[in-house]
């Protein structure tokens, strides 16, 4: 640890790393860069918006064995949100980024072997790309801004900071391209839960609710900027809000409720499950936060239904004219997806393709996760095994996958009993000629949701040095797809 005295305000700033060139004063903001022996004053930064993370400086962790404290952060915008890439530094003086978003984590560490990597502006999502021997598909592509920054980094971040980053998946792993600088940093990691990392030091409910207002998901009110509809939603749980009334796009991820854009009042459409519905799913609960219709390209609709549970996460209950499925985001992708290929695999099971359509959004109302407005245009692929269906949804920016399986209407009903209005359809019929689609689609942080009790197993960020140690990552696709097969047969 080395001690400086901010030359701005005199106080003590601490570099606990020596990886670290910068640090943020956390009595005065400014940013104190470090150079040899003298340190600098860089300007100030900009505070950290509130965003109900539970994660602060100071939260320390176990990975793998290895203990880990917090002690920087930057803070993200791109066009669907917000979120957090937390520094670490572990007890042995190696470095990682926590990824927080949404809820959502995922550890990363730099990969300091040499590897060849293509241009960002040729990435494009379901494209795959041979990284350091091993093919990989683009997931996410997206430019971020840095809208604040707090405790010490390891590069010099400050307003007009752009991350351009690529995210790319293959089974189980995934890897981050940075090319905010010349040249392009490679990332490979994992995605994990906070309860696997046993962390402490976490910012409790109180602590949260004396930064932000309010608990981190609990139910919140805001009347519309644009018509002044009041619309619940789940602060820390949402990004984007769609009046039910006037169908504006509202950006809560950032200080203030902004319209991001005004629709057209429309007439309210009455779905079979209520806004704000409540339900217990496979012993959590859950909220439906958003529901939106879509349409395929002969114009059939469906609805889609987000449900958000403070332990279960995010996943979808989809109603079509041919019953009810409930979809989950895939945190392991198909190993070797080939673009046009008549399958995929995950772990051996195979899944054959069914069809590719496009799928439009016509109405969309509540809270979601992901910037969604009417209109949006998404290609869906659909796969299928016995009674299990895989979509892979990919726009320009992303592509996601996500696992169904059908439910029958009278289970849907006596999950949410008096709110669930209408008749009762049946499951999802195995034959049907085409039904659409789940659609979990949300930002960078998709990883995850269920697989993620097996990660202290992993030997990670041993030796970044001399390994490609995702290999041994490889090893998890081949039992975590029975596993989750197995948990949604519990339900
Ligand atoms: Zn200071
Ligand atoms: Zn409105």
């Amino acid at each position: 640890m080395q001690i400086v005295s901010c030359p701005s305000c005199g106080a003590e700033v601490a570099f606990r790393s020596h990886a670290s060139v910068m640090a943020v004063c956390e009595y005065c903001a400014t940013t104190v860069l470090k150079d040899a022996d003298t340190v600098k004053d860089f300007g100030k930064m900009s505070a950290v918006l509130e965003d109900y993370s539970p994660i602060q400086i100071g939260t320390t962790g176990v990975l793998a064995g290895r203990q880990f404290t917090v002690i920087g952060r930057i803070q993200l915008r791109y066009a669907a949100g917000l979120w957090n890439e937390w520094y670490l530094l572990f007890d042995d003086r190696a470095t990682a980024w926590l990824g927080d978003s949404s809820g959502l984590y995922t550890i990363t560490a730099e990969f300091k072997g040499g590897a060849a990597l293509p241009a960002f502006d040729r990435l494009k999502p379901g494209n795959n790309y041979t990284i350091n021997g091993a093919p990989y598909t683009a997931a996410e592509i997206r430019v971020a801004d840095c809208v604040g920054g707090q405790g010490e980094l390891p590069f010099l971040v400050g307003d007009g900071y752009q991350a351009k980053v690529a995210d790319l998946r293959r089974g189980a792993e995934f890897i981050t391209l940075d090319y905010s600088d010349a040249a392009p940093v490679v990332y490979t990691g994992t995605a994990v839960t906070l309860a696997s990392l046993r962390c402490q030091l976490l910012r409790d409910d109180d602590t949260i609710l004396r930064a932000a207002g309010r608990y981190r998901g609990t139910l919140s009110a805001l009347d519309c900027p644009s018509c002044g509809s009041a619309i619940k939603y789940l602060p820390g749980a949402s990004t984007t809000l769609v009046c039910a009334a006037c169908q504006a796009q509202i950006d809560v991820a950032s200080a203030k409720a902004q319209v991001i854009a005004a629709g057209e009042r429309v007439a309210s459409v009455a779905t079979t499950i209520e806004l704000g519905a409540t339900a217990k799913i496979k012993k959590q609960d859950v909220t439906v936060i958003g529901a939106m219709r879509r349409a395929d390209d002969d114009g059939a609709e469906w609805t889609e239904y987000l449900l958000y549970g403070a332990n279960a996460g995010f996943s979808w209950l989809v109603e079509t004219d041919d019953g009810w499925s409930s979809a989950t985001v895939l945190a392991e992708w198909p190993q070797a997806y080939q673009p046009g290929a008549d399958h995929v695999m995950i772990g051996n099971t195979r899944y054959n393709s069914l069809y590719t359509y496009g799928a439009t959004v016509t109405w969309a109302a509540g809270a979601f996760n992901w910037r969604v407005a009417v209109g949006d245009v998404t290609e869906v692929e659909e796969y299928q095994a016995g009674q299990y269906r895989l979509a892979r949804e990919t726009t320009a920016h992303e592509m996601t996958w996500s696992r169904s399986r059908s439910v029958a209407g009278d289970q849907v009903k006596a999950w949410f009993g008096a709110q669930f209005r209408g008749e009762v359809k049946p499951a999802r019929s195995a034959t049907a000629a085409r039904p659409p689609a789940a659609s979990p689609r949300c930002d960078l942080a998709n990883y995850i949701v269920v697989f993620m009790l097996v990660i202290n197993a992993i030997p990670l960020l041993m030796d970044f040095s001399s390994t490609w140690y995702l290999s041994a990552l490889g090893v998890l696709a081949i039992y975590l797809p029975a596993d989750h097969l197995d948990k949604n047969d519990k339900s």
